[in-house]
Order: C-alpha cells, then sequence, then structure tokens
C-alpha cells in the first residue's frame, strides 16, 4: 500500500463467512485493480457500537440499503452491506427475505436447513427449482446510498445436505450444470457462479470510480 489516501469500507455483516466472501470479492485475486490498494477493509464485527439493524423491508434491496444506510451514520464511516437469501419457486419465493430466520430467531443454518428439507419433503423433482439472490448497497459516511447492485444464480434444491463447505443453505442448492451443491463446490468455483459474484462483478467497476472520484485515482 502507497501513501496515497484511503477509504476505510466497513462491511456491515454479522456473518462471519457471508463477511469472508465479500472481502474476496470486492478485492479478487483474478481481478487486481491499483483501487482496491486504496480501499481498507474492516467487518462491523469490529464495531461494537454500531446498531443492531431491523430488517424489516420486504425486499432484499431495501434491506441493504437499511443496513448500510444506518450502519454508515453511526459510525460516520463508507458502508457496504448485503442482504440475501433463497427463494424457492415451489414455496413462491420464501424463505426469501426471511432466509437468515425462517427456522425462528437466533439465525441457525442447520435448523433453517432441516425446516426446508421437511418443506420441500413431498415436492416433485420437476418443481425443485429457486435462486440465491443478494443486493448491495453502500453507504457514504452520512448515511447516502451511493451505489447499488444485485446479482442471482438459479439451482435445485436436493433431499440431502451435500458438502462442507459454504454456510446457509449452500449444502441443499444444486449447480445442475456442476453436480455439485455449493456445499460441495470449492469457494473459487463458487466465487465464479454465485449470487453474490454476480452483484460484487456489477459494483466493482462503479467503486472503481467511486474511489477515484472520492481519494483520487
Ligand atoms: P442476511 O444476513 O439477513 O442477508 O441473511 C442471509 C441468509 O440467507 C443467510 O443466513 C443464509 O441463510 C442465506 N444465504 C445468503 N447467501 C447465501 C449463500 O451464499 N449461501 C447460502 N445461504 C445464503
Amino acid at each position: 500500500m502507497s501513501d496515497s489516501p484511503t477509504i476505510r469500507l466497513v462491511l456491515g455483516s454479522r456473518n462471519v463467512k457471508k463477511c469472508r466472501e465479500m472481502a474476496e470479492l470486492i478485492a479478487p485475486p483474478w481481478e487486481r485493480r491499483p483501487w482496491m490498494d486504496r480501499v481498507v477493509i474492516e467487518s462491523i464485527a469490529a464495531h461494537p457500537e454500531a446498531p443492531e439493524v431491523v430488517e424489516d423491508a420486504d425486499t432484499f434491496a431495501g434491506n441493504a440499503r437499511k443496513k448500510a444506510s444506518e450502519g454508515a451514520k453511526a459510525l460516520g464511516v463508507w458502508v457496504l452491506a448485503d442482504d440475501s437469501g433463497l427463494a424457492v419457486d415451489a414455496l413462491k419465493g420464501a424463505p426469501g427475505v426471511l432466509s437468515a430466520r425462517y427456522a425462528g430467531e437466533p439465525s441457525d443454518d442447520a435448523a433453517n436447513c432441516r425446516k426446508l428439507l421437511e418443506a420441500m419433503a413431498d415436492v416433485p423433482d420437476e418443481r425443485r427449482g429457486a435462486a440465491f439472490r443478494c443486493a448491495l448497497a453502500l453507504a457514504d459516511p452520512e448515511g447516502r446510498i451511493r451505489l447499488e447492485s444485485e446479482g442471482s444464480v438459479r439451482g435445485r434444491i436436493i433431499r440431502e445436505l451435500r458438502g462442507p463447505g459454504g454456510f446457509g443453505y449452500d449444502p441443499m442448492f444444486l449447480i445442475p450444470e456442476y453436480h455439485r451443491t455449493f456445499g460441495e463446490l470449492s469457494a473459487l468455483v463458487k466465487h465464479q457462479l454465485s449470487h453474490r459474484s454476480r452483484a460484487f462483478a456489477h459494483l466493482r467497476p462503479m467503486l472503481a470510480k467511486l474511489v477515484a472520484e472520492t481519494v483520487g485515482g
């Protein structure tokens, strides 16, 4: 890192595994650019003073905006928030924005997967399509939303859990072309296909421009 001015950017998620994916995707090794050295990434977990945001919007984008804006205002720094989840066709888009709390609070990945397995038990193979969706929102230190982006990936919900990788519903989300779930695919492969990687692929060029405008490029 040079002596050039930098931007402090807080990733607004307390989900450690999601936060790790966000950090990998903001400046991925396969797409290094000089502007990435101007962004100093922190996790909101390092800021116990950050508010607990009530995620009561009915869209991923709405919740992402809320998390980014409220976090940024409270901390006085740039905040990038990700709101994401699983929308299952046969469940009319559920668990959707409630994905993290599908089996109740506090959020429990194993309990959420069990509940989804049960809800899908009688759904025939040809009706098991689903999509992971991700909305990103970046707020400036005053809490104004400056960038937004979305991404999704389609797959199928299988009848058991497969693979130790990823988090959340990854072990039951099959990518048919690979015959593997996100739990079985490596992080590198997930990063080429996922809803989050697609949202970040849209975000990165916009972020590059914003960083250049803010601290010079
Ligand atoms: P959020 O932190 O409120 O956005 O909740 C996201 C929830 O959606 C997580 O707790 C997971 O259950 C699910 N989810 C989001 N992204 C992924 C993913 O990449 N893999 C698996 N589950 C995910």
